[in-house]
């Protein structure tokens, strides 16, 4: 997910050839938002970072759970081995933990801890032209997650499947929250297969 061409909301694969094919820059992210460290959430990034140390090396702000450097300058290295402590040089990012309320380039941010198997995730609402966007990353249907989107203008939430989906959400409890929040607009992402009503689509531009 890119938000005003300059956050990017989790990196799953193949982030960067979408965002040469829909035409965003990815060299005008200034922050992203990890909500926790799952492969599909994660393995878009090396590719991302690639662009940011050869071809475009603006400053890059990563916000996330504890543990971010560690978890992703493991990530680089496992990437790209000793070439990486060179690379590394040209790579202008800073690893920030998020706060349960903070500031980042300039957002005003606060950040839900969410239940997601072991690993857990942070959802975020981000206050954007005076408005709240709620985003879940993945998420069982519990009551931080109903905290997350409270009074969002608009909420990202996964919506994995139907029936059990261990650890995530339903398309039936994704149906149930949208209920309990009829003043929030709600995109579900995180879709395994077929659709649910309200599911993006890859590649899908929205004006809000
Ligand atoms: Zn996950």
């Amino acid at each position: 997910m890119v938000v005003n061409g300059r956050l990017l909301l989790d990196g799953g694969a193949p982030l960067l050839p979408h965002m040469h094919r829909i035409g965003i820059d990815p060299g005008a992210i200034d922050v992203v938002f990890l909500t926790h460290f799952h492969g599909d959430h994660t393995l878009g990034l090396p590719p991302f970072v690639l662009h940011r140390v050869f071809v475009d090396r603006r400053p890059l702000i990563f916000v996330g759970p504890a543990g971010i450097a560690d978890h992703l300058e493991k990530l680089w290295e496992i990437s790209w081995g000793e070439d990486w402590t060179r690379m590394k040089r040209q790579f202008k990012a800073k690893y920030v933990t998020a706060k349960r309320s903070g500031t980042v380039a300039g957002i005003k941010y606060e950040s839900v801890r969410l239940d997601h198997g072991t690993m857990g995730g942070n959802g975020y609402r981000l206050h954007l032209d005076g408005r709240l966007l709620a985003y879940s990353g993945d998420s069982e249907p519990t009551a931080p997650l109903d905290e997350l989107v409270d009074g969002a203008d608009i909420a990202i939430v996964e919506a994995t499947g139907p029936g059990d989906v261990v650890t995530h959400t339903s398309w039936e409890a994704a149906a149930e929250l949208k209920k309990r929040h009829p003043k929030t607009r709600f995109f579900f992402n995180h879709v395994y297969a077929g659709s649910v009503p309200g599911a993006v689509k890859d590649l899908q531009v929205v004006q809000v």
